[in-house]
């Protein structure tokens, strides 16, 4: 089962869906070198000071 089928799944979140056009989006790579991150985010004029590596977070669903 993909990750997009789990999220719908679990948690009844599309991860795939635009909430601006209402088009899908495809799941075509995982980039986990942050050179090639950097590059990428610079390239489409945004910063790539925003990666920050953070610990996961506690979910609290009840408020
Ligand atoms: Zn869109």
């Amino acid at each position: 089962m993909d990750w997009a089928t789990l999220m719908h799944r679990v948690w009844g979140w599309d991860v795939l869906g635009c909430p601006r056009c209402g088009g899908r989006s495809q799941f075509i790579a995982v980039i986990t070198q942050r050179a090639v991150i950097e590059r990428i985010l610079t390239h489409v004029g945004l910063s790539a000071a925003r990666i920050v590596a953070a610990p996961a977070r506690h979910f609290d669903d009840t408020s």
